[in-house]
C-alpha cells in the first residue's frame, strides 16, 4: 500500500511540475502535453516516467541533449516522500483524501511563489471549495473545527499583511485560510513553525548579506507550505505537549 502511495505520489509530482510552469503564465494544464523547451519536440510517453526518466535519460533531451532542470524529478520526489511520511505518520484511511490533496497544492504553491512572488487564486479557491466539500463528506465532524481555524488564520495573516505589506500578500492570508480548513487546531503550530522558519531563514540572510539583505524579497508560501506540513504530522502532538506542559 506504501508503495502503491508513493508511486502515486511522484505521477501527482509530474503533474505539479506542468501545474508550477503552466499557472502563472495562465496557461492550459491539460493540452498541449509537455514538450523540450529547447527544442519543442513532444516528450514520448515512456521518458515521462516520473524520476526515472530523468535519470535514464541522465537529465538530457532525449532529441537535442538539452538539460533538463533537476528540479522536475526533485518535484516528483518530494511529492512522492510526502505522500508515504502522510500515510505513515497519519495511517491509510479517508483521511488521505483531505491531507493528499491539501500536500500537493502546498508543494505546487510554494514553488510558484518562489518562482513568481505570487500564490494563484486559480489553486488556491478551488482546494478551498475542496477543502469545504470534502470535509462535509469523509469528516463532516470536523467541519466546524476548520472553518473556526480557517477564519482565525485568515484573519491574523490579513492583520499582519496590512500590517507590513511587503513581507505578506494577499495570496498568504488566503493560503492561510486554506491551512486553517484543512488543518483544524492544527492551523496554530503550523503558523508557529511557518514564522519561525521565516524569522531563521531571515536572520541567515541578514547574516550573509548584511544590509543588502533587507532590500531581497523573500516570499512567504513556501514557509507557510513547510509549517503546513508540521501541523499535518505532528499539529496534535505538538498541541498535547503544550497542553501537558503549560495548561
Ligand atoms: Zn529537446
Amino acid at each position: 500500500m506504501l508503495v502503491l502511495i508513493g508511486v502515486l505520489g511522484a505521477a501527482i509530482g509530474s503533474f505539479l511540475n506542468v501545474v508550477i510552469h503552466r499557472v502563472p503564465l495562465e496557461e492550459s494544464i491539460v493540452s498541449p502535453g509537455s514538450r523540450c523547451p529547447h527544442c519543442g519536440h513532444a516528450v514520448r510517453s515512456v521518458d515521462n516516467i516520473p524520476v526515472l526518466s530523468w535519470l535514464i535519460l541522465r537529465g538530457r533531451c532525449r532529441d537535442c541533449s538539452s538539460p533538463i532542470s533537476v528540479r522536475y524529478p526533485a518535484v516528483e520526489l518530494l511529492t512522492a516522500i510526502c505522500f508515504v511520511a502522510i500515510a505513515v505518520i497519519d495511517g491509510i484511511d479517508l483521511d488521505l483524501l483531505l491531507e493528499l490533496p491539501f500536500v500537493a497544492m502546498l508543494i505546487a504553491v510554494a514553488f510558484i511563489d518562489l518562482d513568481h512572488r505570487i500564490i494563484p487564486n486559480r489553486i488556491v479557491y478551488p482546494i478551498i471549495v475542496y477543502a469545504l466539500a470534502m470535509t462535509a463528506i469523509v469528516a463532516p465532524d470536523q467541519l466546524v473545527e476548520g472553518l473556526i481555524a480557517g477564519a482565525g488564520a485568515f484573519l491574523f495573516l490579513f492583520v499582519m499583511a496590512v500590517a507590513y505589506p511587503s513581507g505578506m500578500g494577499m495570496g498568504d492570508v488566503k493560503l492561510a485560510g486554506a491551512m486553517g480548513l484543512f488543518l483544524g487546531l492544527s492551523v496554530l503550530p503550523a503558523m508557529l513553525a511557518a514564522f519561525l522558519f521565516g524569522s531563521l531563514v531571515g536572520v541567515g540572510l541578514l547574516i550573509r548579506h548584511g544590509s543588502e539583505a533587507r532590500k531581497r524579497q523573500v516570499p512567504f508560501g513556501p514557509f507557510l507550505a513547510l509549517g503546513s506540513l508540521v501541523g499535518l504530522l505532528a499539529g496534535p502532538a505538538l498541541i498535547e505537549l503544550y497542553a501537558s506542559r503549560f495548561l
